[in-house]
């Protein structure tokens, strides 16, 4: 950007306020805002590469974002209109990649944030993907399936300016699914005239999913679980766990910590958590979920909040719920030995500061959940090329491209004497970057 261009002056200290609130704080109180919390990431490790200001400046901004308000028939007769968001952090290193949530606290903010993560993971992973997320406002619990299998439809066609298979293919997060995902690609794939299956990932076997894409994300937090503990001498066996979040991410870790060997103290949903001392029979409380819709009175244990959950002792922490979890206020009653990301953005900037004094690492979530894109990125080449593998082979190359970033992020840790996220960002941001650099500015 030349000294003549429309430069946001507050650029280097702030983050891009297109309808944003930019006084720090979400939209829930006390909370911090996710974009303030990426950008506060990327500014510290931006100043550590002393990367070029028109290069930094691209970076914190999103290079494209839409807001869409549609109509929705409900199951009573009436309509209500919703709003969703899909944006696009950064495309330099191939087509946009990231998932869409549902979740009545979406907002622009907390997309650019994860638009941004998506970037960064992508990058560390060596994936060729640029970072995206969306997102619609809504209450999936108080939705029927049809209502939902409306709002999907109708939000794909909308957000279809963006997504296709060479420019943005989005995948599940956040109360969104496999069945979500077949909706998506079979509105997409209508406009189309043909079945488009490689225009989001995360489906269903049966319309072009991937083995192991279910799983992807917590295996691929267990092999950086494993990594992490291997550099301190020690095995996966015997530890003690717990995990917060017993969705997608949350469920999948426990049960491959449990199959590892570790002992899984506590695991919690949005409606409280349960303890055993002795270890959670695992398989059970997957039984249990099923029929009962949450963790919760789960035979045999005793209940925990999520407040309490997060301040257990034991080796191993994964937040694998929701962002803003670990923050100033309760980073200091953790007694964990170790945190693993399995969400976007569970630790704020303050409470990493507070964990990292204390001396427990944290294994970031840009590399720490990046299984579920890394396998995401199989199943959208198996989809071009009409060709799939086992689930031997998808778990064998996902182990192979984590553990390569781990040690990659490693050893920039060890030369820097840094965190692990800032070792994380600074192998993402430096690739992303380069790319930048080397395809110059249009026109
Ligand atoms: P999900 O909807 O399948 O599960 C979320 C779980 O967390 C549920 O058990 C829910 O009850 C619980 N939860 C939500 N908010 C909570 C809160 N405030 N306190 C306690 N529990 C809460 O979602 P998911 O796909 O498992 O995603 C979880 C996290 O992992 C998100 O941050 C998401 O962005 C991240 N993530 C997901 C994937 C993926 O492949 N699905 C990949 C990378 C990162």
């Amino acid at each position: 950007m030349g000294s003549g261009a429309a430069q946001p002056a507050s650029a280097s200290t702030t983050r891009a306020t297109p309808g944003g609130r930019g006084n720090g704080q979400h939209a829930i109180p006390g909370q911090v805002n996710p974009y303030d919390m990426a950008l506060e990431q990327f500014n510290q490790v931006a100043e550590l590469l002393r990367l070029e200001p028109a290069l930094a400046d691209i970076l914190r901004y999103p290079h494209r974002e839409l807001t869409v308000h549609f109509p929705v028939r409900l199951d009573d007769g009436s309509t209500r209109v919703f709003t969703g968001y899909r944006v696009h952090h950064n495309i330099a290193r191939g087509p946009a990649k990231g998932g869409i949530r549902y979740h009545p606290d979406t907002d622009a903010d907390e997309v650019r944030a994860l638009a941004m993560w998506m970037t960064w993971k992508c990058a560390i992973a060596g994936l060729p993907f640029g970072g995206a997320k969306g997102g619609v406002v809504c209450d999936p619990a108080a939705m029927s399936l049809a209502e939902l299998e409306r709002m999907t439809r109708r939000f794909t066609t909308e957000i279809s300016l963006l997504i296709s298979p060479d420019r943005d293919i989005p995948a599940p997060d956040v109360n969104t699914n496999a069945q979500v995902m077949a909706w998506m690609m079979d509105t997409y794939s209508m406009h189309a005239g043909h079945s488009v299956t490689s225009v989001v990932t995360g489906k269903p076997i049966s319309v072009g999913g991937s083995e192991g894409r279910a799983d992807a994300t917590g295996r691929g937090v267990v092999f950086m679980v494993e990594e992490a503990l291997r550099a301190q001498g020690q095995e996966l066996a015997g530890r003690t766990a717990v995990v917060q979040g017993f969705g997608n991410v949350g469920s999948v870790t426990a049960r491959l910590l449990h199959e590892g060997g570790a002992k899984v103290l506590a695991v919690s949903d949005l409606r409280g958590g349960v303890f055993n001392a002795a270890g959670l029979n695992v398989a059970g409380l997957l039984d249990h979920v099923q029929e009962a819709g949450s963790v919760v009175g789960f035979p045999g244990t005793q209940p925990v909040s999520n407040q309490e959950l997060l301040a257990l002792e034991c080796d191993l922490l994964v937040p694998a719920a929701y962002q803003n979890q670990i923050t100033g206020a309760n980073a200091g009653q953790v007694r964990a030995k170790l945190v693993a990301e399995g969400a976007n953005g569970p630790t704020t900037p303050e409470a990493a500061a507070i964990l990292e004094d204390r001396g427990i690492p944290i294994i970031p979530d840009v590399l720490c959940n990046a299984g579920g894109v890394t396998v995401s990125y199989f199943e959208w080449v198996q989809d071009l090329q009409e060709f799939f593998w086992d689930e031997g082979e998808i778990n064998s190359r996902l182990r192979k491209i984590m553990v390569a970033a781990f040690n990659q992020v490693r050893a920039i840790q060890v030369q820097r004497q840094c965190t692990m996220r800032t070792a994380a960002y600074v192998l993402g941001i430096s690739r992303v970057a380069d790319a930048i650099r080397t395809r110059g500015i249009y026109p």
